[in-house]
């Protein structure tokens, strides 16, 4: 059954049999990959017998639409995160219907694990037991967690200045850890000539398969989760892009496969100062020499790898891209925090921004979803910056009182 997924070249269309030898469409790969999109990624396609096998609300297991059969993942428990309804922000906000998908639960607290249990499976199927990966953080992080779970051994290239959190995770994982003095697409460029000598298996988002295959596990569990209630917006952070082209690719297999006949619109938002995609999406621009300037570092990227796909993606399903300046990230990011008990990352908030910014443009009674894809203690220095530290008190109740300013009736006497 397994045999029946096959790779499709998303640029020309080709198709090949799924296997370790193969990442990008040969046809369509340039041959210097250096720090541009990549042009020839890889979807999996589901066999065409799937096609209207299920009706709306039928239930289902996800692992039937993954092409790597479940006896090869991680005993992990990956996906499966709550979808929040955020009343006190429906009331702040006066919009009736937010949902947030906190995928910050996920074992090593992002999304990228949904990827990373792809890969982790799709190497143990292979005999694989080495991986590599670059990263700005996350992808490392989660990497090297679930390959933990598996007795894998993982290869990290990372910026060195990553914030201390993501490093931390990886060593802690026992992963053997390459800071680069340089930026996330270096590390980027340099995994990818590490596997070419190597022959180790790489994970790079978008260039591996299995990273954008292994995303659309959230929109099959947000469906479910919607029981029914028609999704009017969803909202998701972007960098490469491929977060957004994982959330379009599950919802367009959910409505092949028969269980919905709607796609929502799909909102990409990206950093004033990252932002790559948008104006490829907009403007047909690719800029090889931009330079990102975000403190949202999970979205921070100068060249997004997976462009040209997720353009094309956002594209078919009508979709949008959004824009939001680092302080609306911040702001965001402590209003979803004080109104809900939720910590997220700076990335995940310019989702939520990009929602404050479109609200007024939906009508208050749709149903709108948020992905939160990382946990803010992963990134305490950014959250840091617009909080006020109160200065330590010496240990007596009085002074405390006193210094708190506290008013007369609320003291029992
Ligand atoms: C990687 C990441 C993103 C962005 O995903 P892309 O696929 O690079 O667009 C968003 N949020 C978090 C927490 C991430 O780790």
């Amino acid at each position: 059954m397994k045999d029946e997924f096959i790779y499709e070249c998303s640029l020309c269309g080709k198709t090949y049999p799924i296997s370790r030898d193969i990442m990008l469409c040969p046809e369509c790969r340039e041959s210097d990959l250096r720090g541009r999109p990549l042009k020839g990624v890889l979807k999996v396609k589901m066999p065409g017998g799937m096609e209207n096998s299920k009706n709306p609300g039928e239930a289902f297991d996800v692992h039937d639409y993954l092409p790597i059969e479940k006896k090869f993942f991680p005993g992990l428990p990956v996906g499966n995160t709550p979808l929040i309804k955020a009343h006190n922000l429906e009331k702040l906000l006066a919009f009736q219907n937010i949902y947030l998908k906190f995928d910050a639960l996920n074992p090593t607290g992002s999304f990228k694990d949904r990827a990373s249990y792809l890969v982790s499976a799709s190497a143990k199927k292979w005999h694989e037991n080495k991986i590599v990966v670059s990263s700005t953080g996350n992808a490392a992080s989660s990497m090297c967690g679930i390959a933990a779970a598996a007795a894998q051994r993982v290869f990290v290239f990372m910026p060195w200045d990553a914030p201390r959190a993501k490093l931390v995770q990886c060593l802690q994982y026992g992963a053997c850890l390459i800071p680069v003095k340089g930026t996330y697409d270096d590390a980027f460029d340099l995994s990818l000539e590490f596997s070419k000598r190597t022959g180790i298996l790489n994970r790079n988002t978008a260039y591996n398969p299995m990273t954008l295959e292994g995303k659309k596990t959230a929109s099959f569990e947000i469906l479910r989760q919607m029981k029914g209630r028609k999704i009017s917006h969803l909202f998701l952070p972007v960098g490469d892009g491929v977060v957004l082209s994982g959330i379009v690719k599950g919802f367009c297999d959910l409505k092949f496969l028969g269980l919905t006949e709607e796609i929502p619109c799909i909102v990409g938002v990206q950093a004033e100062t990252s932002s790559f995609l948008y104006s490829a999406f907009y403007e047909d621009k690719i800029d090889l020499n931009y330079k990102a300037r975000t403190a949202a570092d999970s979205i921070s990227v100068n060249v997004a790898r997976n462009a040209y796909t997720a353009v094309k993606d956002l594209r078919e399903v009508k979709g949008k891209m959004l824009l939001v300046s680092d302080n609306e990230i911040l702001d965001s990011q402590r209003l979803i925090s004080e109104a809900t008990g939720l910590f997220c990352e700076p990335s995940s908030a310019a989702a939520f921004a990009g929602f404050l910014k479109m609200k007024d443009s939906i009508p208050p009674k749709e149903n709108v979803v948020v992905l939160l894809t990382g946990h803010g203690l992963k990134d305490i220095e950014f959250s840091s910056k617009k909080l006020k530290f109160p200065g330590a008190l010496e240990p007596d109740i009085d002074l405390i009182i006193k210094k708190l300013g506290l008013k007369e009736s609320l003291i029992i006497k």
